[in-house]
């Protein structure tokens, strides 16, 4: 058996290998101990391998999916080798033969099918790059649906491209390094290098077309070596990793990135689009709009929001479906009820595919098809829009399919078709008959018990089942003398003497157990042919279902996207071909979202305008001070934006978008440790990319740039980057920055605007207004915000003190801020004195005694006169 295991291992080095053995999977050696600490389970000994102990541990077969879970999680990769043989065959064959296992299955992140291991809501991609000279290409698939895709880029895309598909799984050639080696490795995704040879574009060629049957690839689109190479990979990993058992794959979809919304990593990150800041997808945009009751229509719009649209066409038709389902709320509610009905269809049809399913996924799919049929009716003679009506067209025609299964299955059937019984009565005669014997079996079985406890006269004798004996008598210890002599003894034949209870056969029940056994076993062979022929009928229409399930998510979207817009009072967004960006009424959807969970002051909505040419502008510079709101703002518009594109409606009283076709966010100062940059150096590397990236339809927001280093570095640095959006970039933009020095660049370049967050001071304190209005901010009040942070009070004096010199000196020319310095007087770390050192006023003693609660309005009038009069 070691040797066996052995060769084995010996093939699968880079995995775990879980060896089968009864009802375990086994670990052995160092895969050993690697899993006993990744899972926290007993690490044991079995026999000597060249003299020393082998480790050995094990799972459990029945619960073997959730080790799995933790071990893919932990980064590794499983090997699954089974018993391909009945151990009584392999004992045939002789004493000492082993029985024969091989590796079955490579688990491994990219290619989970099971639902327990999968997040529902989210996609999960098996992805490969792959690199022919200067071109790059990615092909990316769901296994669990099918879904296939590739595009070709220059290598400079490929981190923005891997931070929108947000990969499990990412396939590189061994031979790939350099600066795309670093993007591979930051995308988080788990990487495994494979050879030259599955990434040979020829190869690759071959295998797909001969998986899809087709002649040539140009069937599905003109594909550069580089995009044939990447899917071919993909091709022959999938076939290694399901050791021949292919999943269903759509034909491949060529991405061409002209069509959408270009959206890199750094912006991704910093607009929290699908995950926040803290990691979580809770605080996240896609967290905060999410309202799809299907998980199909989840991963759907997790798809669309990664991916805006740029193409007028394409929004306008979704749009459209929105505003169709926003109309109609009787109808929407109709359809929502239905959907929330609606399974999984493309992962259960994809487990079928692979052969990995049972009888729950064949109810899934007879379910989906009914729901789809149902909703096909709530729909008819309603006008659909175009996106809508041609979805409608996908939801019927599965009539056939649809009654197979309807009478093929009980309503509820078991997870798995190894123990039978999900096959409804009255579908297969044969099926039934079996049953029949079985189950009269188990009745003359009770009839027997009556017989022989008449027989004994023991009236507490049973008969019971266990899987060492079969079917036997029991008595307890007590009646053992009287059942082991004679007569007794003749008939009950003594089998085994437990602490208690003494156990028995009769030839009469062994023969009746055959014959349930028997029936039994043919009723379960049934069953299985029938599950067999139930899956190809299945598969014979899986690119139908494929279709049907498309079809569910896209009016599950619609209307989810629908409900979301009446709701939280959304509008439709007007959309052209213009450079503008005009939003009234402006909010943002997460924060606004959150301020009313904790149920303090609304959102302040505000309106932009950002234009080209005449008396608008295309950049906004906005200044105000820290906590006024302008990240917040900034923010907003992207989303506004970004949301509009994806195809929905926005948070804002109205908008007019001219199409986004890059969209750019930074942030200054955002410390990434973890690249082990300096955070400057970050800054700047991400503020290079979009001087030389952001094309004329970019929108642009930057967050504070230049306040990584020294005052007047960053000014410069701020000041010469805004003047090369405006003239070499001409992009839309909003710049926030804390140099109000800026300000004076609006009287200089035509584009720029300033704006400016309100705040109004009170009593030497802040208050946030927290709308934007067109001008400059007149300071900063960095000074009130700190002591808002609870800054000790002699600090915020001394601040205040210091300020004044400064801006004194700064007013009255004299300049020299050595000598402002120098003038200043002595530090003192006693506070200030409390206004009211003798005690309590008049008005506060007054002020104490009081009880509101117990005023009449007119009492209380009368009181502030009085007190006013005190004061
Ligand atoms: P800044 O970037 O100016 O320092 P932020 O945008 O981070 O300020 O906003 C600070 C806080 O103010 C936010 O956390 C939010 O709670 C609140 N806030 C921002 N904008 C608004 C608004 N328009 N309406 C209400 N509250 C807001």
């Amino acid at each position: 058996m070691m040797a066996q295991y052995l060769e084995i291992k010996e093939r699968h080095s880079d995995a775990l290998l879980f060896y089968r053995m009864g009802d375990f999977y086994e670990m052995f050696f160092d895969d050993a101990v690697a899993a006993a600490e990744a899972l926290d389970i007993a690490l044991t000994k079995r026999g000597k391998h060249l003299g020393e102990d082998i480790a050995m541990c094990g799972v459990p077969v029945h619960s073997a999916e959730g080790y799995l879970l933790s071990l893919i999680r932990k980064g590794f990769r499983v090997a699954i080798a089974e018993q391909l043989e009945d151990p009584a065959t392999a004992k045939k064959r002789g004493a000492k033969s082993v029985v024969k296992r091989d590796v079955v299955r490579l688990v491994t992140p990219g290619t989970l099918t099971e639902e327990s291991l999968l997040e529902a809501r989210r996609h999960n991609y098996l992805a490969a790059l792959a690199v022919v000279r200067d071109d790059a290409a990615l092909a990316w698939v769901d296994i669990s649906t099918g879904a296939f895709h590739v595009t070709a880029l220059p290598p400079v895309r490929v981190g923005p491209a891997l931070a929108r598909l947000m990969p499990a799984e990412l396939l590189i050639n061994e031979a790939v390094d350099g600066d795309l080696a670093e993007t591979v490795s930051e995308s988080g995704a788990a990487v495994t290098p494979i050879s030259r040879a599955s990434f040979d574009s020829a190869a690759g060629e071959k295998r797909l077309t001969s998986l899809f049957g087709v002649g040539s690839l140009e069937a599905y689109g003109q594909f550069t070596r580089a995009e044939i190479s990447a899917m071919g990979a993909i091709v022959d990993y999938l076939d290694l990793t399901q050791k021949g058992k292919l999943p269903l794959l759509r034909p491949p979809l060529r991405e061409a990135e002209a069509r959408m919304m270009q959206i890199d990593a750094a912006t991704r990150r910093n607009l929290e689009l699908t995950h926040a800041l803290s990691g979580g997808r809770t605080g996240s945009l896609l967290a905060a709009i999410d309202r799809t009751v299907t998980s199909g229509g989840a991963r759907l719009l997790e798809r669309r929001l990664s991916s805006p649209s740029r193409v007028l066409d394409v929004i306008t038709d979704r749009h459209d479906a929105i505003g169709f389902t926003l109309e109609q709320s009787r109808l929407r509610m109709d359809l929502r009820d239905s959907l929330r009905k609606v399974p999984d269809l493309d992962r259960a049809l994809s487990r079928l595919a692979l052969d990995r399913g049972g009888p729950r996924d064949l109810a899934s799919i007879r379910n989906g098809l009914e729901q789809a049929e149902a909703i096909s009716e709530t729909l008819s003679g309603a006008a659909l829009p175009t996106l809508l009506q041609s979805a409608a067209q996908d939801l019927t025609g599965h009539d056939t399919l649809i009654e197979l299964l309807g009478q093929a299955l009980i309503a509820e059937p078991p997870l798995l078709a190894r123990d039978g019984g999900f096959i409804a009565e009255g579908f297969d005669t044969e099926l039934d008959e079996s049953r029949k014997l079985r189950d009269e079996g188990r009745s003359v079985i009770a009839a027997m018990q009556t017989e022989y406890a008449e027989m004994t006269g023991i009236s507490t004798l049973k008969i019971k089942h266990n899987n060492v004996l079969g079917y036997f008598v029991e008595v307890t210890a007590t009646h053992a003398e009287k059942m082991l002599s004679e007569p007794l003894s003749d008939s009950f034949k003594h089998r085994q003497t437990t602490a208690n209870q003494v156990r028995f056969t009769t030839p009469a029940l062994t023969e009746m157990e055959t014959k349930i056994l028997n029936a039994g076993g043919r009723a379960l062979e049934i069953e299985k042919r029938l599950y067999s022929g139930l899956r190809e009928a299945i598969l014979e229409q899986a690119a139908r279902i494929n279709a049907t399930a498309r079809a569910l998510s896209e009016f599950d979207l619609a209307a989810a996207l629908a409900d979301l817009a009446q709701g939280e009072n959304w509008c439709r967004p007007e959309m052209d071909n213009s450079r503008d960006l005009v939003i009234e009424g402006g909010r943002h959807p997460v924060v606004e979202q959150s301020l009313r969970a904790q149920g303090g002051a609304p959102f302040v909505a505000n309106d932009a305008n950002l234009v080209h040419g005449g008396d608008g502008a295309h950049i906004w510079l906005l200044t105000g001070p820290n906590m006024a709101g302008k990240s917040t703002y900034l923010r907003q518009n992207a989303l506004i934006a970004l949301l509009a594109q994806m195809g929905s409606f926005v948070p804002a009283r109205t908008a007019r978008i001219g199409l986004v076709s890059q969209l750019f966010s930074r942030v200054g100062a955002s410390d990434d440790l973890a690249r082990g940059r300096s955070t400057f150096m970050v800054e700047m590397v991400e503020t290079a990319a979009i001087l030389n990236q952001a094309d004329d339809r970019a929108l642009v927001i930057l967050d504070e740039i230049g306040r990584g280093t020294a005052t007047y570095d960053g000014l410069s640095i701020a000041w010469a980057t805004l003047e090369h959006l405006h003239d070499a970039n001409k992009c839309r933009a909003f710049f926030a920055t804390h140099y109000h020095e800026m300000t004076a660049l609006s009287a200089k370049l035509a584009g720029v605007e300033n704006a400016t967050v309100t705040v109004k001071e009170w009593d030497g304190d802040v208050i946030f207004l927290h709308e934007v209005i067109k001008g400059a901010a007149d300071r900063s009040y960095g000074v009130q915000v700190a002591k808002l942070a609870g800054l000790p009070d002699s600090v915020v004096a001394r601040a205040r003190v210091v300020l004044d010199a400064l801006e004194k000196g700064e007013r009255d020319g004299s300049g020299a801020k050595r000598a402002v310095i120098d003038d200043l007087p002595l530090f003192s770390v006693a506070p200030p004195p409390p206004p009211a050192t003798n005690g309590p006023s008049e008005v506060e003693k007054r002020l104490a005694e009081m009880h509101p609660d117990d005023m009449s309005p007119r009492e209380a009038l009368q009181m502030l006169y009085e007190l006013k009069d005190a004061a």
